[in-house]
């Protein structure tokens, strides 16, 4: 972030606009609607700079002076805004700085000291979006985006909460309670009464609410699959819970990306293994569920996947039933589905595969406990999750109780990621070709003739990525 954004209270400050091109116009427009008092000065006036103070002048305070920039004009002033050629605005830029004023240059960011954003005004909500200069084409599609997606009437919505803002926050000195109650009302029926007109009706129940006995003591855990990696594979109701929640447990495979997304003001505390800041026993992680909800936390269970599929999901919630604290589950994508479609894999298909097998690699003692002979019955696809150190014991194993060793068999490194890479094999070589490109954990091992397809279905970063040469033929 190389400028940070501010909201800043213009209301009867004093601002210098210098020049009477539109880009003065423009900022001076802007700077009014904040309430600040404009002391405009140019010797010349571009016409619809000209109409704009015919019909802004006699109402709003803004000023024109006639005349050449000096900088006593700089006396009193809170921010400066320079619309004139390079080495005009450079001698302002310097006069401003030297007397300590924050000063803009339009269109001349080394001369300036903050940028005007690109702005939705539904106020009192109002978003700020910048790219430091650098992309405003694609700030301008952003902010249209953001337009059609906020309903019209946010801003009476902001005004609702401020209406009660003060009863509430007598109601509910703490915190968490307090903003378990507005995510009620800013999510649910108050805001729909709200955004089809009807707001006298969303006070009367928002005031109800208010009125009524305390329904916000206990918590509650929400356990979530966060996917395997890509943010848009996110639901949105695992966004929503995600912005939502007051304190955050999350497993190792959860991408950064998808952490920024979680509520900005929330504990996160790391619960995987591998991720260095401190690992936590399964028992532990259950106690900490329950006891953070038990205290009137929103609590996030964030887990890479789907929390039922290799999640250990259906152990916490059991502890949390048995300690009567209620919880949701939002499903995810699981590895297997998001690695295949992913990698131009189709786990079934007609030609190739009736049904698709999830399994487990990982090696209990250095052994692999599974009904072989189930694994290599003909048209299924086998997925094994946590094999990348079994993967030499899997495929020869496979092809010890029968399955050809020229059956195709894939490895998924770091699925729908961006470093996602896809090494195509069969049973006789994909362990060695893993070892060579030295693959690294999360991956995911596919094995069936499904695997052929991804020659020609594979879309997925096909410029950027590494893909390993295919090294199969088909039976
Ligand atoms: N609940 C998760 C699985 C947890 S077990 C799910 O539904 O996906 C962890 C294993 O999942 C990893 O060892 C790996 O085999 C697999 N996995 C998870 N994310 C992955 C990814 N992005 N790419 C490849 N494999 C992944």
């Amino acid at each position: 972030m190389k400028s940070f954004p501010f909201f800043f209270k213009l209301e009867g400050k004093a601002c210098l606009v210098v020049g009477g091109d539109e880009g003065a116009r423009h900022k001076a427009n802007l700077l009014l609607k904040a309430g600040a008092h404009i002391t405009l000065v140019a010797e010349e006036l571009h016409s619809s700079t000209q109409q704009f103070l015919n019909d802004k002048a006699s109402t709003q305070p803004i000023t024109h002076l006639k005349q050449s920039y000096s900088p006593e004009l700089l006396k009193g002033m809170h921010l400066v805004i320079a619309a004139e050629d390079y080495e005009l605005s450079k001698s302002i830029s310097a006069d401003a700085r030297a007397a300590g004023i924050l000063i803009n240059a339009v269109d001349m960011p080394d001369l300036s000291d903050f940028f005007f954003p690109s702005i939705v005004d539904r106020s009192p909500i109002t978003i700020a979006i910048g790219s430091n200069g650098s992309s405003p084409v694609l700030v301008r599609h952003i902010r249209a985006q953001l337009e059609s997606f906020l309903p019209a009437r946010v801003g009476d919505l902001g005004g609702l909460v401020r209406k009660f803002r003060d009863q509430v926050r007598e109601k509910f000195p703490n915190l968490d309670l307090r903003r378990r109650f507005w995510d009620k009302h800013i999510s649910g029926l108050a805001s729909e009464l709200v955004y089809s007109g009807r707001t006298q009706e969303a006070i009367d129940l928002v005031q109800q609410d208010l009125n009524s006995s305390d329904k916000y003591e206990q918590g509650e855990v929400y356990l979530v699959g966060a996917g395997p990696g890509d943010p848009d594979l996110l639901t949105f109701k695992a966004l929503r819970l995600m912005q939502q929640a007051d304190v955050v447990l999350y497993d190792r495979l959860v991408s950064d990306e998808i952490l920024q997304l979680v509520r900005r003001e929330s504990e996160l505390i790391a619960v995987g293994k591998g991720r260095n800041i401190y690992s936590i026993t399964q028992e532990n992680i259950n106690e900490s569920l329950a006891q953070f909800a038990l205290e009137g936390k929103r609590v996030l269970r964030l887990k890479g996947g789907d929390p039922f599929i290799f999640g250990r999901g259906g152990e916490e919630l059991e502890y949390l039933a048995s300690k009567g604290v209620s919880f949701q589950v939002v499903p995810g994508i699981t590895a297997a589905s998001g690695c295949a479609t992913y990698a131009g894999i189709p786990l079934t298909h007609r030609d190739h595969a009736q049904s698709v097998r999830f399994i487990t690699g990982h090696r209990v003692g250095g052994d692999l406990n599974l009904d072989w002979q189930e694994c290599i019955k003909p048209n299924q696809t086998l997925v094994f999750y946590m094999g990348l150190n079994g993967l030499e014991v899997i495929c020869n194993k496979l092809v010890e109780v029968g399955m050809p060793s020229i059956t195709p068999a894939a490895l998924v490194e770091k699925g729908t990621q961006s470093s996602q890479r896809v090494f195509v094999s069969d049973l006789a070589n994909l362990a060695d070709q893993v070892r060579e490109a030295k693959a690294e954990a999360p991956t995911l091992i596919i094995v069936g003739s499904v695997v052929q397809l991804h020659n020609q279905l594979n879309w997925w970063g096909v410029d950027q990525n590494n893909i390993a040469p295919t090294d199969q033929s088909s039976d």
